[in-house]
């Protein structure tokens, strides 16, 4: 029997959400709210009184939905990119074709969208862009979630050309409602390769545990992929208000620590078929990890273009690059260990560590609990 609401009272189908708002966004009652949950990670909740039961919101949520088992990077174009535009690549997480693809389309009068830091909230979220200057706010990586509620509901009611950025499952979200609402044609969607997302709580301790380390007032900037040390030794850095800048190589950093560690990743993260078996995107963007870029530490970047509008976009701005055209194998090559890696588990320390980071002990302290070790160079498999 289909399910007629998303039963936010059972708690294993709340926990595998991936928090992508589309149920939402179709809500015809405005009875389905997004906000955080203990643990850090967006989650819905709905208004009994204001909920009619009229069964649209399982409609768009994979939790109710069957996926064809498939591969998705069949027939797709995929491409190694290195940077030609930019003279700061620590301005941008790989090589810039976000940023790229967002400028370009935001002078040809897209609305578009990408996700922002505001740091006097701690709050990451989606947004419009309305100048350039908005777009680099965009560049950079944030590995904590994005709201993407307010800034998906006007992209739909604005009957505007539209990109929008995102992690694979807010893409998918985000597909399977301008495709029930009948104007997918407008939209060009991009994500990325994923390997999960980190709550929120983990974020804020380390906050916290930065600004009593260097007795900081006021975070003005964070990059958590900066490349002085090179891109594969890249480090996590923040910048404070007087400018001094604090940086620490991300196999010494407490975040990346657990970061690297999937620990804890949202639960939908641990069996995400989004970053295996289904795209809902037009092009994917990841780094090109692995042997065949090892040499080079400006940054590569993977770039698979899904489909014709993929292509017709990338042929856009492709000057502004230079490439070498690769194949289906090298995405499963350079994302092994990473986003691709389908043997990852949830650790069996899970709930403890969700746990112990919703409450009053500092990352110091939940780092020495639990025995997380530094991450060795190359990673942890
Ligand atoms: C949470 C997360 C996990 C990732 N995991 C992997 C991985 O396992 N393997 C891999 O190869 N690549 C991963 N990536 C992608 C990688 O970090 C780069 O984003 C990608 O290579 C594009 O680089 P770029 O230089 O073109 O991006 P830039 O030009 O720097 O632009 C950054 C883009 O990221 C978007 N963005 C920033 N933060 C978020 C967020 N929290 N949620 C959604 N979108 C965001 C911005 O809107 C912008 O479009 C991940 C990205 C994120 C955000």
């Amino acid at each position: 029997m289909k399910a007629n609401k998303i039963n936010v009272l059972d708690t294993t189908a709340i926990r595998d959400c991936t928090g992508c708002a589309g149920c939402s966004l179709v809500c015809h009652s405005s009875a389905i709210t997004m906000a955080f949950d203990k643990s850090g990670f967006y989650r819905p909740s709905i208004d009994d009184e204001l909920c009619t039961m009229c069964g649209v919101c399982p409609d768009v949520c994979y939790k109710f939905n069957d996926f064809e088992s498939l591969n998705p990077f069949d027939g797709s174009q995929v491409l190694a990119v290195t940077n030609n535009y930019i003279d700061d690549m620590n301005a941008v997480t790989t090589a810039g074709v976000a940023t790229r693809l967002a400028e370009h389309f935001f002078t040809l009068g897209y609305n578009v969208c990408g996700v922002k830091y505001d740091y006097e909230k701690n709050e990451v979220s989606h947004d419009i862009a309305s100048s350039l200057a908005d777009i680099l706010e965009f560049s950079g990586s944030k590995y904590m979630p994005s709201d993407a509620k307010d800034a998906f509901e006007k992209l739909i009611q604005e009957k505007k050309k539209t990109v929008v950025f995102g992690l694979p499952c807010q893409i998918h979200g985000l597909r399977k409602v301008i495709d029930k609402k009948k104007i997918a044609d407008r939209f060009i969607l991009v994500d990325f390769f994923c390997a999960g997302m980190m709550s929120q709580n983990v974020w804020e301790k380390h906050l916290e545990y930065l600004k009593r380390r260097f007795s900081i007032s006021k975070i003005k900037k964070v990059n958590f992929k900066d490349k002085t040390q090179g891109w594969h030794k890249s480090s996590l850095s923040v910048v404070d208000e007087a400018g001094n800048r604090y940086r620490q190589n991300r196999f010494n950093d407490l975040f990346y620590s657990f970061l690297l560690r999937r620990l804890p990743y949202q639960e939908a993260c641990y069996s995400c078929e989004f970053r295996t078996q289904v795209v809902s995107s037009d092009i994917r963007l990841g780094d090109f990890w692995g042997e065949k870029y090892k040499s080079w530490d400006d940054g590569v970047e993977l770039v698979t273009l899904m489909n014709p509008q993929g292509i017709k976009a990338w042929e856009e701005i492709k000057d502004f690059f230079s490439y070498q055209i690769c194949n289906e194998q090298d995405i499963y090559e350079s994302q092994k260990s990473g986003s691709m890696n389908t043997s990852v588990k949830k650790p069996q320390q899970y709930e403890e560590v969700l746990k112990a980071f919703s409450s009053d002990k500092t990352i110091e302290e939940i780092f020495k609990d639990f025995k997380i070790a530094t991450i060795p160079l190359g990673g942890v498999q």
